[in-house]
């Protein structure tokens, strides 16, 4: 028995991170692919706090069986590609530069949030938008509140759906009833705008708009910061350009020591992700996605793709964030398994 003991301790020293990684799953279109749509990614704690980061147009509805529990919804802003105003048809439906999908009237993050009674935790004025639509998706109900807590964090699971009552530069704890500490989220800025998709409005806003060619947004566009129980910090960086704060905010004062960057073209990071990466945010590895263009193809980059020459020119180690491959992170920002 001693000797068995002595055996799993041995184990258990050789693998000092066995259970303690956090485990990061993209959801896109094309399974073992990075697709030119694909955005959403689910994270969870070592502690099994689980979270859908922007929904987007990946998921087939909040029953996708691909998502699994979902305590908590991150949006990061109201583009229709990020808050869902399409859902895929199905798993692989498409090319992987456009990938087949059909409208989302009430949103993918909507849907997501209804059908696993989710925590929102969005600005407050993203969360009233999407509470909305859980009201339209179950007919009614008593408007969506803010997610109960005790010592300053929420636990989760939560009973009924709930806002995070939190704005750009808040911050918001979740964790599970017997945990010894939450996983803390933080909202960032980003160099963005944060207009809603006309589909997802009233036929009268909608109206209103276009007479003025006016835009409605719904407060800023943002990033998150989120810092798991096992000391992995990872900075999602919403759609964004480059700004000062990737230095001072995400390196400086939350030592992010993973980066999920959102590539695209609107934001110029094709062109500034090398300065991002490896003089601003400097973190151990980067998980790269958004790309706007079908990137690998039987899993392996396309050598002509823009993301593979970016790729390239980063210090920090990186990697594709290929739909449906968990790829487990250490404390430090290290892959240990799945990359
Ligand atoms: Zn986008």
């Amino acid at each position: 028995m001693k000797i068995a003991c002595a055996a799993i301790a041995l184990v258990f020293a050789a693998f000092p991170a066995f259970a303690q990684n956090v485990k990061i799953t993209p959801v896109g279109s094309h399974a073992g692919e990075l697709c030119a749509n694909d955005r959403a990614i689910i994270f969870e704690d070592p502690t099994g706090v689980r979270f859908l980061y922007d929904p987007a147009h990946n998921v087939t509805g909040g029953d996708d069986p691909r998502l699994g529990a979902i305590h908590m919804v991150l949006l990061s802003h109201m583009h229709g590609d990020h808050v869902g105003d399409l859902k895929l048809k199905a798993p692989g439906a498409g090319s992987c530069a456009n990938s087949e999908r059909v409208p989302a009237p009430n949103s993918t993050t909507a849907e997501v949030v209804a059908a696993k009674n989710a925590a929102m935790v969005m600005t407050r004025a993203m969360g009233g938008f999407v509470g909305n639509k859980v009201l339209a998706i179950r007919g009614g109900g008593k408007p969506v509140g803010f997610c109960p807590q005790t010592g300053g964090a929420t636990i989760v699971p939560v009973a009924a759906v709930c806002a995070s009552q939190t704005d750009l530069g808040g911050v918001f704890v979740a964790k599970t009833a017997d945990a010894p500490r939450g996983v803390e989220i933080s909202i960032v800025y980003a160099s963005h705008v944060n207009n809603a998709p006309p589909a997802l409005l009233s036929e009268a806003q909608r109206a209103q708009l276009k007479a003025d060619g006016a835009i409605l947004e719904y407060g800023p566009a943002t990033g998150f910061v989120v810092r798991f129980t096992n000391g992995l910090t990872v900075y999602l960086s919403g759609d964004t350009g480059i700004h000062t704060e990737m230095k001072t905010v995400v390196h400086d004062f939350h030592k992010a020591n993973l980066a999920v960057l959102n590539l695209g073209n609107n934001p110029g990071i094709f062109l500034s992700g090398e300065y991002v990466i490896n003089e601003l945010v400097k973190p151990a590895s980067v998980i790269l996605t958004h790309p706007n263009e079908p990137v690998t193809e039987g899993g392996t980059p396309r050598p002509a793709s823009r993301t593979a020459a970016l790729m390239k020119k980063l210090k920090s180690e990186s990697h594709l964030a290929l739909s449906g491959r968990t790829m487990e992170f250490d404390g430090k920002g290290k892959c240990v398994a799945g990359c």
